[in-house]
């Protein structure tokens, strides 16, 4: 692709000139993240700047890099040379909740938490949690089909987007999905945009559903012998007729990195442990008790409910903390498998001993209700042995995935890190199809090139 900045005159949106600033918009938070050289960034205001500066590329046939918050731990939000970097973090304003369309419309770069907030205000709730909510924005949760902590009950991001204006290349607004109740007119664009990684367009305004708020949550924690026991409690959970809120799987090395961070409240010295809530209205207490119960039948040789909303918070501050503990033991290399959840066993167990074979340490941590884990691998950047070993653990663990009929992203997206595996688990042909309807929306291709299926 062949840059020419000269071929149109520069428009007046809020340019970063001052390198070490730039620098810092230059990566997002995967591992070994490093500015290039020759990048440029815009800090959008508005929907209007956002149309300046795709004109502006597609004249000039510049490559695009949307950017929301930076913590995507892919690599799809960094900077690429010869790209201008496009922010849509100053797109921060919650235009309107409304209770009685159950909608709330937003900014890019309202954070996941501030639109829960508002949400709540109107006594509504908002569901997606992802364990960054406090930073990370609604457009990279757009754009990564971003999960989180309570999607066992609720789903993903995907399942709370009703619509959007998305900013084409080239400077045309579309706006997609409903602000309706109900939409029979299709099909509807909305669905190619969330999950796209910034390779359609950008988003300048999002359209949520919001759900009537349910009770404050209650929390227990069971800990468990084995990772078997740890298993089939979340197998007894899920076929609850009414199951929990969240379920998160923590295993014995996470736990210990959590704790040496701080005192959160989690027991030590089991093989894995269970966070569970219940939020079901009218029926929280109950609920609990009979989660507990499940825990204490699958093997669980502890269990505690907190009995006071602090020790809850603590409990789900030190989960909340897991991305910060583990990295205070050294640099993490992060996966994002989800399996069916019967196989859940196997990718800890199977997943423990690839790891091992290469002696690389590892966590098998996350949303273990969604069959959601996060391999966490410690490495040392600077050292291309160990590089070398955690990266062929990194595609063994790929191929262990696929065998159990997982996918290599359950809620990260695939960025630059996992574009090499992406064909592994979708094949050419289908790769060719989504390179195909991208060309729809970018003929020349300048969304965030080299992210995921964009990548040759
Ligand atoms: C500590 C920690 C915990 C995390 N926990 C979770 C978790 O529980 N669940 C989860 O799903 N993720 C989690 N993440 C990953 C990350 O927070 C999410 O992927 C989040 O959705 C990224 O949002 P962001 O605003 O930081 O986007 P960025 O990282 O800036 O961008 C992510 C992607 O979105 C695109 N993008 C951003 N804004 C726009 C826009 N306006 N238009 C079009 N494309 C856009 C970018 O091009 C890129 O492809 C975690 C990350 C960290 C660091």
């Amino acid at each position: 692709m062949t840059t020419d900045l000269t071929r149109a005159p520069r428009p007046t949106v809020p340019w970063i000139d001052d390198p070490d600033v730039r620098a810092g918009y230059g990566v997002d938070a995967s591992l070994g993240a490093t500015a290039p050289d020759g990048f440029e960034v815009v800090r959008a205001r508005d929907e209007a700047d956002v149309v300046e500066v795709l004109r502006f590329a597609a004249a000039t046939n510049t490559p695009v890099v949307p950017q929301g918050a930076r913590t995507g731990l892919t690599g799809a939000a960094a900077a690429r040379p010869g790209a201008i970097v496009l922010n849509t973090t100053g797109l921060n304003r919650v235009v309107d909740v409304d209770p009685v369309q159950g909608l709330a419309v937003a900014g890019p770069g309202v954070t996941t938490q501030e639109l829960k907030k508002a949400c709540a205000q109107e006594g509504l709730f908002y569901p997606p949690d992802p364990a960054s909510a406090a930073s990370c924005t609604l457009g990279g949760n757009v754009a990564t089909n971003a999960g989180g902590l309570c999607c066992v009950k609720y789903g993903v991001t995907a399942d709370y987007i009703a619509g959007l204006r998305v900013v084409l290349p080239g400077g045309e607004v579309m706006t997609t999905g409903r602000r309706t109740a109900k939409n029979s007119v299709g099909p509807d664009f909305t669905g190619l945009v969330v999950g796209s990684e910034g390779t359609i367009g950008v988003v300048t305004q999002v359209v949520a559903t919001a759900i009537p708020a349910p009770d404050p949550a209650l929390t227990a924690v069971g800990m468990f012998p084995s990772l078997e026991s740890a298993s089939a409690a979340i197998i007894a959970l899920r076929r609850d007729p009414h199951p929990p809120c969240l379920l998160e799987f923590l295993d014995e090395r996470s736990i210990e990195a959590i704790q040496g961070l701080a005192d959160y409240g989690f027991p030590q010295g089991c093989a894995a442990a269970l966070l569970v809530q219940a939020d079901r209205p009218g029926h929280v207490a109950p609920d609990l008790a009979r989660y507990a119960e499940l825990l204490s039948q699958a093997g669980a040789d502890e269990v505690a409910v907190a009995d006071t909303a602090q020790e809850a918070d603590a409990l789900l501050a030190g989960r909340r903390a897991l991305h910060a503990a583990l990295e205070s033991t050294g640099p993490q290399l992060i996966e994002d498998m989800c399996v069916p959840i019967r196989q859940l066993p196997h990718l800890v167990t199977r997943g423990r001993e690839i790891a091992a074979a290469r002696g690389i340490a590892v966590s098998m941590s996350g949303h273990g209700g969604d069959g959601n884990l996060h391999p966490s691998l410690t490495v040392d950047p600077a050292d291309p042995e160990v590089m070398d070993r955690a990266w062929r653990v990194f595609g063994e663990l790929v191929d262990l995935t696929l065998e159990l009929g997982g996918t290599i992203s359950g809620e990260h997206g695939i960025g630059t890190l996992k574009a090499p595996y992406l064909r592994r688990q979708l094949g050419a042909a289908q790769l060719d199809r989504l390179r195909a309807v991208k060309a729809v929306f970018d003929p020349a291709g300048l969304m965030n090139p080299g992210v995921s299926y964009t990548s040759p």
